[in-house]
């Protein structure tokens, strides 16, 4: 039988209904052709999103992190890597220099490190406040009262992965943490008025189709305002280093189906793409994604935050970057967006 008319079938559906069940994921996830899907996702994001791209500046203030999640470069108990913890004018520097580069929206992201106070952190997102800027952080989970702060310091946005939503996958690869605490997490900010941010990793030893496809029904039943989708790359000095990683071509998918579900949110053309595919950004930009974060941190603690390998590799400085995220950007016939790049809900969905 050829399958191709029940996937237009399905690609229809989710065009216009924005909706799908499990097993209709599924059959897209694992279909050959996969141009019709990229195209119908691009069309929603054209009409929903509209063509303008939002560059986030992006400051990797602290490697230092005390989980230990198996697939990544920096948990703690990899003693291969260097550690680097920003200073506070270190960061407030960064966050300048993004703002004089035009970007709008400064993303503080870190590992878990509880060497910075709620105090300290609600300093330094004030100070960034009074740039005329949007402030997401990533920074793990914290307690209701330590994110209602963040939210009272003025936090816009708050990015925490779920990375999967299979409790037992979870579970192995991530020792001594909870399922559950991520969840109340994630609705906790949603609660609190973040725009929250999810996302997964794509390609995890053991992850089927029907695990991704359940992680995307995750995100529209969470009603996630962004979505953060990357590749697994194997790193060296962890327990996955010598596991095969994801391939770019599911992750595309995966984007394109978050984009037909959720028509109005923002999506990012993840770095992890880029390190995968040198056209990683103009793939995902034709999927999907409507958000672009130039690492805007200083060059000497960029390749010192390897969460994988190859992610500092080729470091430019933030204004070359920003430069070559353009040109591709115009490329594809998109802009550059001028505003704070906020979710602009046009749809309920949920
Ligand atoms: S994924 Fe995040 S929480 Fe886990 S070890 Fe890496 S930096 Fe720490």
């Amino acid at each position: 039988m050829n399958a191709m008319p029940e996937l237009e079938t399905f690609i229809k559906t989710l065009e216009n209904e924005h909706a799908l069940d499990r097993a209709g994921l599924v059959k897209l996830l694992t279909c050959e052709e996969a141009l019709p899907l990229y195209m119908a996702a691009d069309r929603v994001r054209k009409k929903f999103a509209g063509d303008d791209v939002h560059l986030r500046g992006l400051v990797e203030f602290s490697s230092y992190c005390f989980r230990t999640c198996f697939y990544c470069g920096l948990r703690a108990a990899n003693n291969k890597i260097k550690r680097f913890r920003m200073e506070p004018e270190e960061i407030i520097e960064c966050a300048k220099h993004a703002v004089s580069c035009g970007l709008k929206t400064i993303v503080l992201q870190s590992g878990e490190d509880k060497s910075f106070t709620i105090n300290e952190l609600c300093s330094i997102v004030n100070r960034i406040k009074c740039m005329d800027v949007a402030v997401t952080l990533s920074i793990g989970e914290l307690s209701k009262s330590e994110y209602r702060a963040l939210k009272n310091a003025g936090t816009d946005r708050y990015l925490l992965r779920i990375e999967t939503s299979n409790k037992q996958l979870y579970k192995s690869l991530h020792p001594g943490m909870s399922y559950k605490n991520r969840v109340r997490c994630l609705y906790d900010l949603k609660e609190l008025g973040y725009e929250t941010g999810t996302g997964c990793l794509i390609g995890l030893p053991g992850q089927t189709p029907e695990m991704l496809a359940d992680d995307l029904l995750f995100f529209k039943e969470l009603d996630a305002d962004m979505i953060g989708m990357g590749p697994f790359i194997p790193c060296t000095g962890t327990p996955l280093e010598c596991e095969d990683g994801g391939d770019v071509d599911t992750v595309l998918k995966m984007m394109a189906l978050a984009r037909l579900l959720m028509p109005d949110i923002n999506i990012p053309a993840a770095t992890a793409l880029g390190v995968k595919d040198s056209d990683g950004y103009k793939k995902g930009l034709i999927c999907g994604a409507n958000v672009i974060m130039p690492n805007m941190g200083r060059n000497e603690y960029k390749k010192l935050y390897a969460i994988y390998p190859g992610k500092g590799v080729g470091i430019i400085n933030p204004e070359n970057q920003i430069e070559t995220i353009k040109t591709a950007i115009f490329q594809l016939g998109r802009n550059i967006s001028c505003d704070y790049g906020s979710r602009k809900r046009l749809i309920n969905t949920v």
